[in-house]
């Protein structure tokens, strides 16, 4: 269930060129040749125009911002292709953060009900929800994006609910999959509680292994080298997953 925003629909598209603009200046593509940035475009401008991208509190989305969310969109997926985003519509864009009301159920019965305030949500067979200013500074290379973040759960969504499990290609092996996530979140988990991560990995994915999916997704996308040598199963697992081996590709750049 959504709730209820008065999204503004915007009309506003993205053409290519105003895309592969953008793309030149992003320091999270700059790994990309040229042909890659030119494919990673071609991607975004389908997105940008078969996704109905909404303003939500007062927003009026532009071209520029259709363009900001289309390319970072269109990244953990250009390997995959466009159909991998297909069975959701909507993209809302927020001036800020936002307020979402939420209610749960414990084991028992006892319903509690709460808000909470977030820069990011993805809906199951609902939109994706993102703080503007958030996509804005997400273009980086610091591990950090949300953008990135709410696309891995909609890749995760792709079989049911997230849970870090999301469908697999042919040829990668479902035990395989299992064990090294496993293997690596309990690592991780241990390592929040004893207060020794390193920082490179935001401690948010502790939270579920849906978190450490998505918030390894952005690591594996901006800054993969803690990622690959603390946990190079789980770096190879992405690899086949998002069919990308961004170390090679990122770290010619250094
Ligand atoms: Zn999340």
């Amino acid at each position: 269930m959504f709730f209820g925003f008065f999204g503004r629909r915007s009309a506003a598209g993205a053409d290519r060129t105003l895309l592969l603009e953008l793309a030149a200046r992003m320091p999270l593509l700059a790994g990309l040749n040229a042909s890659e940035r030119a494919r990673l475009a071609g991607l975004a401008a389908v997105f940008a125009r078969k996704k109905a991208f909404s303003g939500a509190a007062g927003l009026t989305v532009t071209p520029a911002m259709v363009a900001t969310v289309s390319l970072q969109m269109a990244l953990p997926v250009m390997s995959l292709g466009k159909e991998a985003l297909d069975g959701w519509q909507e993209i809302v864009l927020y001036p800020s953060a936002f307020v979402v009301r939420e209610h749960w159920m414990e084991p028992g019965g006892l319903v509690h009900e709460g808000a909470s305030v977030l820069i990011g949500q993805a809906r199951l067979d609902g939109p994706v929800v993102l703080s503007w200013p958030d996509v804005a500074s997400s273009t980086g290379r610091d591990g950090w994006n949300v953008v990135i973040h709410e696309i891995a759960h909609k890749l995760d969504m792709l079989n049911g609910d997230a849970n870090g499990f999301p469908p697999l290609h042919r040829g990668m092996s479902r035990e395989q999959w299992s064990h090294d996530w496993a293997a690596a979140y309990a690592d991780f988990q241990r390592r929040v509680e004893q207060g020794d991560e390193d920082g490179w990995l935001d401690p948010y994915a502790a939270e579920s292994p849906a978190e450490f999916f998505a918030v390894l997704s952005e690591a594996f996308f901006e800054s993969p080298q803690g990622l690959a040598e603390d946990y190079p199963a789980v770096y190879r697992q992405l690899v086949s997953f998002y069919r990308q081996d961004t170390l090679a590709r990122l770290s010619a750049l250094e």
